[in-house]
């Protein structure tokens, strides 16, 4: 299964490149994950559910695939510059709680809506606090190597002393003069000798709480660097894919090759992917201009950006109408059109599944179709394209179904098989509402009230309120089909 001419955007050579794991057969896979200090942003979730396909498709393959992604519970200061609160600290300050309260709160919150949104948990989910004895080994090493220097407590990389053997900036494309010149003049505040260095260790202030003994001081490590030390601890030295959202490329990723080359001297990643930003109403997402908007506000309609719910697989099936590397923007038509295209999709494979007459070949060459899905997915994980495809599967289902075109039981077999495959197995794509029949129940029985006052109103003559019932129903998306064995509704 394995024999497919697959080929990454690799980040690092700005190409798309064969793919071709270090080991035959097994793919380590890293990708960083949230700093658990608040609820996950939905354009994290673009990232996850991105890196989701691109697991679940190498799974599909035939690939063993080892999937780590970390929680960061420590050591992310609010500014990129290591400089300002902990991130965790700051929260748990104004909460008045424990660290360890916020880290847990919103780890199962992140864990929660992942669920909703049907992504596979990683092999491997391990915490930067669960791993301080590792980071302090790696510092303890990168010292050795010459290429960090401690001052007050803290250790710091030296960015220049490491650039004059190896290339910082290989990942970013920034030069290493632009990054001296474009990085403001220290104020006298830091102990770094140059503006372009990150921090391996910070020496805690004495009101900070999440602190940790080492031989430098009483502190906790920089952020770059638990995902070096996690990483290598279980993907080994070198890896076959590191991804994250864009955002991380500069200067978190970047510090992660400086911190691996430092000790091992080689190369940490053979392939770097990044997926892109999500923006909101064509402009991007921040809490501080008000564009904003949370994946539980979308599936329960509590926001004011739009008019109706969304549940996760449609938001998800939206996201996957993109390809990872490209800006996605969500809106109120775009998430229309998706909810649409969605249940169409569904609807199709449930009515082919049903529908076992079988007659001469149907105009649809299900071979030729099979290649070119495959031949999507092959280029770069393009999901657009794959469902695209799905598409004109389904315009020759509906034409089979409506129009009693013919479909031979090759065609029938082959796209009742290979739809759920790449529909669910690879796409991650499920029916909605599975595990929703409570609410399923209620909208039954009010509906059902409703035809039953509706066809009252029709006896008594009374057209005004049954028309009021079908016409306003319609507005909220429910349509009443009046039949010989009485009325039934379908949803928008
Ligand atoms: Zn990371």
């Amino acid at each position: 299964m394995i024999n497919h001419s697959l080929v990454v955007l690799n980040s690092l050579s700005g190409k798309k490149e064969p793919f071709e794991p270090l080991t035959p057969g097994y793919v380590g896979m890293y990708v960083c994950g949230p700093t658990v200090y608040s609820n996950v942003h939905l354009g994290n979730c673009r990232t996850f559910i991105s890196f989701d396909l691109i697991y679940r498709y190498l799974k599909h393959l035939g690939y063993k695939v080892r999937y780590v992604r970390n929680i960061t519970d420590a050591g992310h200061l609010e500014n990129d510059e290591d400089s300002g609160e902990d991130r965790i600290a700051k929260k748990a300050r104004i909460e008045k709680i424990e660290p360890m309260e916020v880290v847990q709160f919103y780890t199962v919150d992140f864990h929660q809506i992942l669920e909703k949104f049907n992504t596979l948990p990683p092999g491997i989910e391990p915490t930067a606090t669960g791993h301080i004895i590792e980071q302090i080994e790696l510092i303890k090493n990168i010292l050795d190597q010459g290429l960090a220097y401690e001052v007050n407590g803290s250790v710091y990389f030296d960015v220049l002393k490491y650039n004059e053997t190896y290339h910082y900036g290989k990942l970013s494309g920034r030069k290493i003069e632009e990054l001296i010149h474009n990085t403001r003049t220290l104020d006298g505040q830091s102990d770094k000798k140059n503006p372009q260095d990150f921090a391996l260790w910070k020496k805690a202030e004495t009101q900070h709480i999440m602190r940790w003994p080492s031989p430098w001081s009483d502190g906790f490590p920089g952020w770059h660097l638990e995902c070096t030390a996690m990483s290598t601890k279980y993907l080994g030295e070198s890896f076959d894919i590191h991804g994250g959202g864009m955002d991380l490329k500069f200067p978190h990723h970047e510090c992660e090759i400086a911190q691996a080359e430092a000790v091992n001297k080689k190369p940490p990643v053979k392939y770097w992917l990044h997926a892109n930003m999500l923006t909101l109403n064509g402009k991007k997402m921040a809490k501080s201009t008000g564009n904003n908007i949370l994946p539980m506000d979308i599936f329960t309609g509590n926001n004011d950006k739009f008019s109706k719910p969304y549940s996760p697989q449609v938001v998800r099936f939206f996201m996957l109408q993109a390809h990872y590397t490209s800006i996605l923007d969500i809106s109120q038509d775009a998430l229309d059109a998706s909810e649409k295209g969605y249940h169409r999709m569904i609807e199709a494979v449930n009515n082919l599944s049903k529908h076992k007459v079988f007659d001469s070949s149907g105009d649809f060459d299900t071979d030729q179709w099979i290649k070119k899905c495959y031949a999507a997915m092959d280029d770069d994980f393009n999901s657009p394209l794959l469902i695209a495809q799905l598409f004109e599967a389904v315009k020759f289902i509906n034409l089979v179904i409506h129009k009693a075109h013919p479909i031979s039981e090759h065609q029938w077999e082959m796209l009742n098989k290979m739809l759920p495959i790449f529909i669910h197995d690879v796409l991650g794509i499920e029916p909605e509402k599975k595990s929703n029949t409570a609410t399923e129940d209620k909208l039954n029985q009010t509906v059902a009230l409703l035809i039953e006052l509706r066809n009252k109103a029709r006896e008594n003559k009374d057209f005004q309120t049954s028309d009021q019932i079908r016409d306003q129903l319609k507005k909220y998306g429910v349509q009443l089909k009046d039949g010989k064995e009485g009325t039934s509704f379908t949803l928008d």
